[in-house]
């Protein structure tokens, strides 16, 4: 079962999404298995957007990502990262389909709702980088078997 990173931008709070989004990752049947309040560093930004630091936009990012407050959520599920990027659509909010979270909550590249690790690799990085272990849950969801059929778990 694979784990995903999902950052909540500091737009989330701002515009009073935060409810309405998670509520999305619980509706498609990934399982929250860590969630948390907090501010990003600068450091923790350059770290994060590191294939973004030479870029002309990078300090307005980082002003953006570590001004306010951010919720940062590890969910678990089959493909979890797949479906994670999915979910999210892509970065440029205004060519995001309809019905991905980009496409319904923004108009911008920049102010875009929200992070989702791109790929297995990254978002094992992304999760350590935001938990520690003792807030990440092992858990069984009681109606798992409602989520997946026995063969798509193997
Ligand atoms: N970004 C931006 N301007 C751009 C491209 C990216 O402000 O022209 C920001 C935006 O917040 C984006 C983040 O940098 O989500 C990371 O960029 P990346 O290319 O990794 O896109 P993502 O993986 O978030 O879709
Ligand atoms: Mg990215």
């Amino acid at each position: 079962m694979e784990r995903t990173l999902v950052l909540f931008k500091p737009d989330v709070l701002q515009r009073g999404l935060l409810g309405r989004i998670i509520a999305r990752f619980e509706k498609k049947g990934l399982k929250i298995v860590g969630l948390k309040m907090l501010r990003m560093s600068p450091a923790t930004a350059k770290e994060h957007y590191a294939h973004l630091t030479a870029k002309p936009f990078y300090p307005g990012l980082e002003k953006f990502m570590t001004h306010h407050p951010i919720v940062a959520m590890a969910v678990e599920g089959v493909e979890a990262v797949e479906v994670g990027r999915k979910l999210a659509g892509v970065t440029n909010s205004r060519k995001a389909e309809a019905g991905t979270i980009r496409g319904d909550f923004s108009m911008s590249t920049s102010r875009n709702v929200i992070h989702a690790a791109d790929s297995l690799e990254a978002a094992q990085k992304e999760i350590a980088r935001f938990f520690r272990k003792e807030e990440l849950f092992d858990y069984a969801l009681v109606l798992h078997e409602y989520f997946y059929a026995e063969d798509e778990l193997k």
